[in-house]
């Protein structure tokens, strides 16, 4: 081992350990712990940042001089080193006392649904945040510097056209829906033993190629993936035993998120390549949007697919006969594909949810860049829901206060739910190109041919490469909705009987 690789190591041991404790925190630890906790979580935090910008680890760092994967390693290293180097040490320390002050209010405010309580809290972030990328640097917007911490090389410019033609094809589709009658759904919210529900999911799980040896299913009140190596990825959902869906699909999202983690070449463990150095987090994908476009795709290209319910719900009838015994396959398939415009992002269908993202995005861009004022902030907010989905936001709490996001200083990473739909597509078209018998391999649930063209693909590289790298790679182009907004809708025109037209409009995205 090089001095360089070793170092590297012992810094993503330390940010694996965080993991292992934040994990605990968030399945297992009783509530008396927490004060404790955030102490060690701190500490070894802080080891970790205390490691990384050692200046024996720069200088080992621009030592290397290895093959392609170990002189990426060390650039990135070098990056991150850069980065965190240019943020004052006074900034850093404000934001840190901050993000846990603002989101207690936060929860405070949201309980009373009163935005007025968090302003104050939520200006002075909107200022720290703004320093911060300052600090960072940027060319054309602020944004893009925060942005950055979340998606590589994404930017504003790059952004906005992707999302106007999004919403140029949303509005228009989700009005369609409108106006025909909703599917039946009741069944949904029957009585669905949380025991029961559990043994399906992770069975499902399973099937996806999720291995159990390498990984475990766990309860937690909002569902996450995190690994801690390669050979331990662990996983977690939240049962509501009157809302099937829940934790059926939660569970498949965080799957695909698993696949990845665990598909990730095992010689990347204890690198650079499985670190994100500059957020000091422990994880292997090559961006957050990548990561998602991993869940949303084993979730929704394949979990919401009518090949999968045609092969699964049987079985699913099987686990539970009472609650399903006057459902065929196809009301079922159309019931966990109900679109229906609604205020609370985390409830959001697969079509309404760019919606959500995308008003998030453009209000908190317009934020960090001084064009909108925390104090104009919820009129900016109910405008927009009511012009895209045409709701009238009741109060705070079920508008500008429902996310934690903003409290926890967390500007930049809506949208990479987004470009995670829009590159899933992307792949999944690569791989049906790619392999020919995909389709009717899962007409009969051969799920292992896609996971391992994954892998080969996406998963065993880690973080080697950008986002923007792995896409070209991949699918031979940058960033590009047309795959996403074929597959919508192709998918809704079909479920709701719409005389939907090809969307032809074919623009290069760079
Ligand atoms: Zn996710």
């Amino acid at each position: 081992m090089t001095d360089f690789q070793r170092r590297s190591a012992e810094i993503n041991d330390l940010l694996c350990i965080l993991n292992v404790l934040n994990w605990d925190a968030r399945t297992q630890m009783p509530a008396g712990g927490s004060g404790a906790r955030a102490q060690q979580m701190a500490t070894i935090s802080a080891l970790a940042q205390e490691k990384l910008l050692d200046p024996a680890y720069e200088q080992a760092a621009r030592e290397v001089s290895g093959d392609d994967t170990e002189n990426r390693a060390a650039q990135q290293a070098l990056d991150a080193i850069s980065a965190l180097k240019r943020i004052p040490a006074e900034l850093t320390r404000e934001l840190a006392i901050l993000k846990s002050e603002a989101q207690d209010v936060w929860a405070r405010a949201r309980a009373a649904s009163d935005f007025g309580m968090f302003a104050p809290q939520l200006t002075r972030m909107v200022e720290l945040n703004r320093q911060l990328a300052g600090a960072l640097g940027y060319e054309d917007h602020p944004y893009d510097a925060l942005l950055n911490l979340y998606e590589p090389g994404v930017r504003v410019a790059t952004l906005l056209p992707l999302f106007e033609r999004l919403r140029a094809h949303h509005v228009p589709l989700l009005q369609a829906i409108q106006a025909q009658p909703a599917p039946r759904s009741d069944f949904l919210h029957a009585h669905y033993p949380a025991a029961g529900q559990k043994r399906f999911s992770l069975a499902l799980a399973q099937e996806f190629g999720y291995d159990t040896q390498r990984g475990r299913l766990d309860e937690s009140a909002h569902p996450f993936e995190i690994s801690f190596t390669r050979q331990d990825v662990r996983i977690t959902t939240r049962f509501q035993e009157d809302f099937l869906p829940g934790a059926l699909f939660g569970t498949l999202h965080e799957t695909g998120h698993a696949l990845y983690e665990q598909g990730v070449n095992p010689e990347l463990s204890r690198t650079v390549l499985t670190s994100d150095l500059t957020g000091l987090y422990a994880v292997a994908g090559a961006s957050y949007g990548t990561h998602e476009s991993q869940s949303r795709l084993w979730e929704n290209r394949i979990g919401r697919s009518k090949a999968f319910w045609n092969l699964h719900y049987p079985q699913l009838q099987v686990a539970f006969p009472e609650q399903l015994a006057d459902v065929d396959t196809a009301a079922f398939h159309r019931a966990v594909n109900t679109v229906q415009a609604s205020l609370i992002r985390v409830e959001a269908d697969e079509l309404t949810y760019d919606l959500h993202i995308m008003l998030r995005v453009e209000l908190e861009r317009a934020l960090i860049g001084g064009e909108l004022e925390v104090k104009d902030l919820p009129a900016a907010w109910n405008a927009r829901i009511k012009a895209d989905l045409g709701l009238d936001v009741p109060d705070d709490a079920h508008g500008v206060l429902q996310d934690i996001h903003w409290s926890a200083g967390m500007f930049g990473s809506f949208p990479t739910y987004t470009i995670g739909n829009v590159m899933a597509s992307q792949f999944y078209q690569a791989a049906g190109q790619q392999l020919p018998e995909l389709e009717s391999g899962l007409l009969r649930g051969e799920y292992t041919p896609l996971r391992e063209w994954l892998t080969e693909n996406i998963y065993q590289f880690g973080r080697t490469y950008t986002p923007h790298e792995l896409l070209k790679r991949v699918t031979g182009r940058g960033l590009d909705p047309q795959p996403y907004l074929d597959y919508l809708s192709g998918k809704y025109g079909e479920l709701y009987g719409l005389n939907t037209q090809p969307n032809t409009q074919k623009e290069q995205t760079p």
